[in-house]
Order: structure tokens, then C-alpha cells, then sequence
């Protein structure tokens, strides 16, 4: 029978090639090198990758996004950073710049059960029930958002913060790397660019939002090229509930996949392979001493969160993609290693959990540890730019470390040789 002939074939072509390999081997007795060569190119092209990520350029673009404050959504200092933004993703080069509109009408907030919200010190002794899935432990401290104007003494930043946010129409930009051989599939890097608490939204999220715009710029240098597509996306009305990014998918998620024009080669939205978001990167300082106070440095034991939610529907392809980034980050993050854990919450990954692999990186678990008041510049007045120091922005830097070279082995990056 042929069919038994040709797997026949096949398993002999299978067998012969080792044997004459371990012959061909026999005569020079050096070990051969465990890593094949292919994958040592590769490797040496992502390192250089990484390479370009450097500390005192993210610093600057956290800087520069604190330059509009807390970039509260529906205020002139959130479209003058979506503006801002928009002109830096232009002059890295990066591909398909649009803004995306939706609008934003919120309903009045409902009324809170007893003992829910933040860890308030009557409830704190005994609640241990985090947000998604997670369980608190150890010492923990006030959470909530400031909306005190007089909390904040810097008079400059008071004054620009002062204009209310007022319900309507809302932007958010993209843009894109187009891949060369699969434009039609596509990753998707996000983070949060609006913020509230009347200080600059340094950390939530202006340490996400460098994170995609730096690498919007390293994959966007014209000596970079990838198989597959990135998209960078720079949410808006995070703070509000994941307006932002539930508008999106709301928008685009029926358009996946369609060639537009038909026969053009151009994918307007590509097929969504995963969504990886960054929210809160810098601050790792550990548990709250017993008194309430912090530790002033980042603890050694600093680590990158990488969290997927273990109750979604797509529970396993995002545990798969968190184990991607948690390799990435052993072979190419300098400082910090990385932690996986299954309870993602409370960020723009949600609205995708259930319908790609989806998964957030942050500087704590957000559930057991922010959610416990761990971080407590968390919508605060003192959530500035001078507040961190090097030791702070290293741990980002890591993130985009982990997330850069994780994209890079997932979309097939090259970079072409000088
Ligand atoms: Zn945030």
C-alpha cells in the first residue's frame, strides 16, 4: 500500500540523518555547542534590540509625559498629551499613526456595599479577598484616589490639574509596525496615557505608557524588520473603567483579519494574536513596614509581575504568552527577574481576556499587593516625577526589556546588518 511505503520512507530519511550525523561527528572529539546557530543570530539580533532601550531615555519620555500632570481624561491637558504623543510616535517613524474616537458618557457611580473599596482600617484586619481571584496578606494601608486639590502643594502642578473633566468626546492613538510576510496578524503593546489624583501620573501610568512608546521607537528604526505586525496602543479613560480599550474592541474587533482594499496586501486591523499590557511599572519597594511606612529604595528582591487571569476564557493561551515573556526576561532583562502569576486585574488586558491571550505586566500583583496599598503613591499627589529615583525606573526599564524581546522572538524581528 502506498501509504505505508511513503511513512516507511519517511521514517527511514528520519533514522538515516542522525545516524550520519553521529558519524560525520565521531572523529573530532570537542563537544559540539548545545545552542544551535540559528538560534544564537537570532539572539544576537534581539540583544541588539535591547540594546537600544536605554535608562535615561525612558526616563525622559516619563518625563515628558508629566509634563501635562495627571492628564485627567476629558480635560485640554489630556488632548495636549494625546497631541503629544501623537508627534512623538511620528518622529520615531512609526507606521499607520491614527486616532481612534469613541465617546465617553459615564453613568453616575452606584453606591458602595459596606467594607468594599479600599483596605479602610476597619475592614483590613480581617478582609483578605483581593481583586481578581487574589488573596492579601501581611501588612497593609489605605488605598483610594485623591481628588483633594489642596493635597497638592506644588502650586504649578495644582494649577494644572484644575480643569474638571467633563463628559464626551475621547481620542486615543495607535500605531503600527507592519509585518513583511504576516501584515494580517498582529501583538498588541499597551499602556495607559490618562491618569488622575491631582500629581503627574508618573508611575499610573506614565511608566506603562514610555514603556510602548520606547518601544514603538526601537521597532520602528527602518533597519528593524518583523514578520508579523505590532501594534502600540496608547489607551485613554483607563481610570474610568477601561473605556479606552473596551472602545476599541468594540470598534475593531468584527474588522480582524479583512484585506481592505481587497488584494491590496493591506490589513487595517490584523488578526489580534495576544495583547500585552503595561500598568504601573517602577515601584517595588515590598510589603508596608508594620506602621504604615515604606521602605525609601526599591527592595532587591524586585521583580517584573506578569499576570494572567486564571478565570477568563482564554486562561491557557494567556498563561502560555505570560511563560514567553517570563523566558524572555531570564535571557534579556539586565537587572530584575520576572514573576508569573494568574489573577490580571483591574487594567486594559481585561477587555481582550476572553477573546486572545492577553496579560499584564506591573511592579506588584495588583490584586494581592497594589489592591493592599503597597504602592502609596497610587493616585496620589506625590505620583511625580521626582519621586523615583534610578533604582525605580531601572525595574520599567526591565519591563520593556522583557516585552521587547519577547515581541521581537513572537513577530520574527531582524535587524539587517551595517
Ligand atoms: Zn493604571
Amino acid at each position: 500500500m502506498p501509504r505505508i511505503r511513503f511513512v516507511g520512507r519517511r521514517a527511514a530519511a528520519l533514522l538515516a540523518a542522525p545516524f550520519a550525523l553521529s558519524i560525520a561527528q565521531v572523529p573530532s572529539a570537542p563537544a559540539v555547542p548545545a545552542v544551535p546557530a540559528v538560534d544564537s543570530t537570532i539572539d544576537n539580533g534581539i540583544r541588539m534590540l535591547v540594546s537600544r532601550l536605554e535608562l535615561e531615555k525612558y526616563k525622559a519620555t516619563v518625563k515628558g509625559l508629566t509634563q501635562f500632570g495627571d492628564r485627567r481624561q476629558g480635560t485640554k491637558r489630556n488632548r495636549d498629551a494625546v497631541d503629544w504623543i501623537e508627534a512623538q510616535l511620528k518622529s520615531y517613524g512609526c507606521a499607520n499613526i491614527e486616532r481612534m474616537t469613541y465617546e465617553f458618557a459615564p453613568t453616575p457611580p452606584a453606591p458602595r456595599p459596606a467594607g468594599a473599596g479600599g483596605a479602610g482600617a476597619a475592614g483590613a484586619a480581617t478582609r483578605t479577598q483581593g481583586q481578581g481571584g487574589s488573596r492579601m496578606r501581611g501588612v497593609r494601608t489605605r488605598t483610594g484616589v485623591n481628588t483633594d486639590s489642596l493635597a497638592q502643594t506644588d502650586l504649578k502642578l495644582r494649577a494644572l490639574n484644575s480643569e474638571p473633566t467633563t463628559p464626551g468626546q475621547r481620542q486615543e492613538v495607535v500605531c503600527t509596525k507592519v509585518g513583511t510576510t504576516r501584515p494580517d496578524e498582529m501583538y498588541i503593546v499597551g499602556g495607559h496615557m490618562d491618569g488622575h489624583g491631582w500629581g503627574e501620573a508618573a508611575n499610573d501610568d506614565g511608566s506603562g505608557t514610555a514603556i510602548v512608546m520606547e518601544l514603538a521607537r526601537i521597532f520602528s528604526n527602518p533597519d528593524v524588520t518583523t514578520e508579523r505586525s505590532i501594534r502600540f496602543a496608547l489607551w485613554n479613560n483607563e481610570e474610568t473603567g477601561l473605556n479606552g480599550a473596551r472602545a476599541y474592541v468594540a470598534q475593531r474587533q468584527a474588522l480582524q483579519g479583512v484585506e481592505n482594499p481587497r488584494g491590496s496586501g493591506t490589513y487595517p486591523e490584523p488578526k489580534w494574536l495576544g495583547m500585552i499590557q503595561h500598568d504601573m511599572m517602577m515601584f517595588d519597594h515590598g510589603m508596608p513596614n508594620p506602621d504604615g511606612t515604606m521602605r525609601k529604595e526599591q527592595r532587591p528582591e524586585a521583580d517584573v509581575n506578569i499576570e494572567f487571569q486564571s478565570n477568563s476564557k482564554m486562561a491557557a493561551e494567556s498563561q502560555k504568552l505570560a511563560w514567553v515573556l517570563h523566558a524572555a526576561n531570564e535571557k534579556f532583562a539586565t537587572d530584575y527577574p520576572a514573576t508569573v502569576g494568574p489573577h490580571m486585574t483591574n487594567t486594559d488586558s481585561g477587555p481582550f481576556q476572553d477573546l486572545i491571550a492577553a496579560i499584564s505586566l506591573r511592579e506588584n500583583q495588583r490584586g494581592a499587593e497594589v489592591g493592599a496599598g503597597w504602592d502609596p503613591q497610587w493616585h496620589q499627589v506625590t505620583d511625580v516625577y521626582a519621586t523615583y529615583d534610578d533604582a525605580d525606573f531601572r525595574l520599567g526599564l526591565n519591563a520593556a526589556q522583557t516585552t521587547l524581546s519577547a515581541v521581537a522572538q513572537l513577530t520574527g524581528a531582524k535587524v539587517k546588518r551595517p
